[in-house]
């Protein structure tokens, strides 16, 4: 089935239930938006001439139309490419052609970065800002039905946020967005028309995959007027919207508690955070449930099997009473319901419970493959398992232990650390806001463990008190030898802490010792 078949159900009986909101303002019906996206679909077609099976960039800051022109999309069996819009010049050019996109819609400031960009990339021909009258132009050309799609045809190419080499394109089909929806309702949350998915994370990323299932089920979507996240927004969009919800990384449940306005705001009206994408402390989301209550759901996943692998239900964060309660909090939880987990060694051999090996997987969710890269779908798809990349444990209960990216662990004196286990302990201080762990060579060892610490605002923090912190939680040889105290670590778009620019900034550092030495 088409993905875009759900937008054409929630507007046959929902047609005048509100769908896309900026702020606390609505700006279009249900029955609006299917209109929309049917008239833009015939633009596409009759008036750009692109075809079915053809890729259509997106490089968009937060703004109702990226609903639009995605639903567009679908309605013409053509990929959408949502392309995240901080990136650089040479990066959506790359990406854009990567794909051989024959066209990309933009917003705002964003007709700057990419002008004449169709005379870079060969297979552009059109760019179109959907501020400017060319837009509206397309939006009143003949609308078109909902065409036909295979469940494989490629539906969203989700280019891998890339903290490391170029990025790829994970080719997301219709069939895996309709898993990723069910298994919303399935695994995640419930979802009803009055509910309010809320975007405060890029609707490039997570949140825009997660606003499809909102869609399904005839909820708003509402774009903040900042386009992104600001705590005090936050805050208040939460106390206007009943059933507010949210994709949330970690770092931004962390800056929302530290805001002082959270202490008298009222946060009744918030349904659900569903948070993941990168590693989520205990200590954090103690805080959180204690501050926020029981609205917190994690899911583990990737772009390439969206949204999520295994996930941590809300039933399962408020589960006190069960003996393993902390350490089930500070894994991301058993596998979802339809795809099957493995930890496999190097050989894709089944390792032990409780052995640490690559998470692989497979079930409908799991991506068609890399856009056009036989190379790196043989190796990530061997065997017909997704293999993640991703280092982790599973316990007796099936619940998964992430132990950190096989790149950032770090092995000392033969003995492998992993680095989230450090961060957990650092972060039971009161006064360390955040903290990333990497190594840093050392002759004889190999690698030392370091730790870039960030204090809470005006706190003064010693290496003495970390390190018997440490000694009272984690071996020896685990604790850090090295202490940087800074006042931010560095982060990508979509808020991942950057531990190979960590990485960089120390071997800058201790070129610089060896310069002066
Ligand atoms: P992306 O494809 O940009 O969504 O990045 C996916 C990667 O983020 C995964 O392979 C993990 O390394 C990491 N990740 C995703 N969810 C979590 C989570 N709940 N906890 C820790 N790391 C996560």
């Amino acid at each position: 089935m088409n993905v875009g078949a759900l937008l054409e159900r929630t507007a046959s009986f929902q047609g005048a239930r509100p769908a896309l909101a900026i702020g606390q303002n609505t700006v279009a019906t249900y029955a609006e938006m299917r209109d929309q996206a049917r008239h833009l679909a015939g633009g596409l077609v009759d008036e750009l001439g692109l075809v079915p099976g053809d890729r259509c960039g997106i490089a968009m800051t937060n703004t109702p139309e990226i609903m639009v022109v995605m639903f567009a999309c679908w309605y013409a069996n053509i990929a959408a490419v949502p392309m995240n819009a901080k990136l650089h010049r040479r990066e959506f050019a790359y990406i854009l052609e990567n794909c051989g996109a024959r066209a990309c819609f933009l917003n705002g400031k964003l007709g700057d970065t990419l002008m004449g960009l169709e005379r870079e990339v060969a297979s552009l021909a059109h760019l179109i800002n959907v501020d400017e009258p060319t837009y509206t132009h397309l939006l009143e050309a003949s609308p078109r039905e909902l065409a036909d799609a295979a469940p494989e045809d490629p539906a969203w190419l989700f280019y891998t946020s890339g903290t490391t080499g170029r990025p790829k394109g994970a080719t997301l089909s219709h069939r895996n967005l309709v898993s990723m929806t069910m298994n919303y309702f399935c695994d995640v949350d419930t979802v009803n028309e009055k509910d309010a998915w809320i975007h405060s994370a890029p609707m490039t990323h997570g949140s825009g995959l997660y606003g499809v299932p909102f869609v399904a089920r005839g909820a708003l979507q509402v774009v903040p007027e900042s386009g992104g996240f600001e705590p005090g927004e936050t805050l208040d969009l939460i106390s206007h919207y009943e059933g507010a919800s949210f994709f949330f990384a970690p770092t931004m449940i962390v800056r929302l508690l530290e805001d002082p306005r959270i202490a008298t705001a009222n946060t009744s009206n918030l349904k659900t955070i569903v948070y993941g994408g990168g590693p989520m402390y205990v200590e954090d989301t103690l805080r959180a449930l204690d501050r926020l209550g029981p609205k917190l759901v994690q899911i583990y996943g990737q772009g390439e099997a969206p949204m999520t692998i295994t996930g941590l239900t809300r039933e399962m964060h408020i589960d006190t009473g069960h003996p393993r309660y902390l350490e089930r909090l500070g894994s991301v939880g058993p596998a979802r319901t339809d795809v099957e987990v493995r930890i496999v060694d190097e050989n894709d051999k089944p390792v032990p419970v409780g052995g640490i090996g690559e998470i692989v997987l497979r079930g409908d969710v799991v991506m068609q493959g890399y856009w056009e890269n036989p190379e790196a779908n043989a190796r990530t798809l061997a065997g017909g398992w997704l293999h993640t990349g991703d280092l982790g444990a599973l316990d007796e209960e099936g619940f998964v232990t992430l132990k950190d990216r096989s790149k950032d662990m770090i092995i000392s004196g033969g003995t492998n650390i992993y680095p989230r286990e450090v961060e957990e302990v650092l972060l039971q201080h009161p006064q360390v806001l955040e903290v990333s762990v990497i190594g840093k060579p050392h002759p004889e060892w190999g690698e030392d463990v370091l730790a870039y610490v960030v204090p809470t605002a005006g706190a003064e923090l010693s290496e003495a008190e970390l390190d018997a912190l440490c000694l009272e939680h984690i071996a020896r040889f685990k604790r850090p030898k090295h202490y940087r105290f800074i006042e931010s670590l560095p982060k990508n778009n979509y808020g991942k802490v950057l531990k190979t620019e960590l990485r960089a900034q120390l071997e800058a550092e201790t070129n610089e010792e060896v310069h002066r030495g």
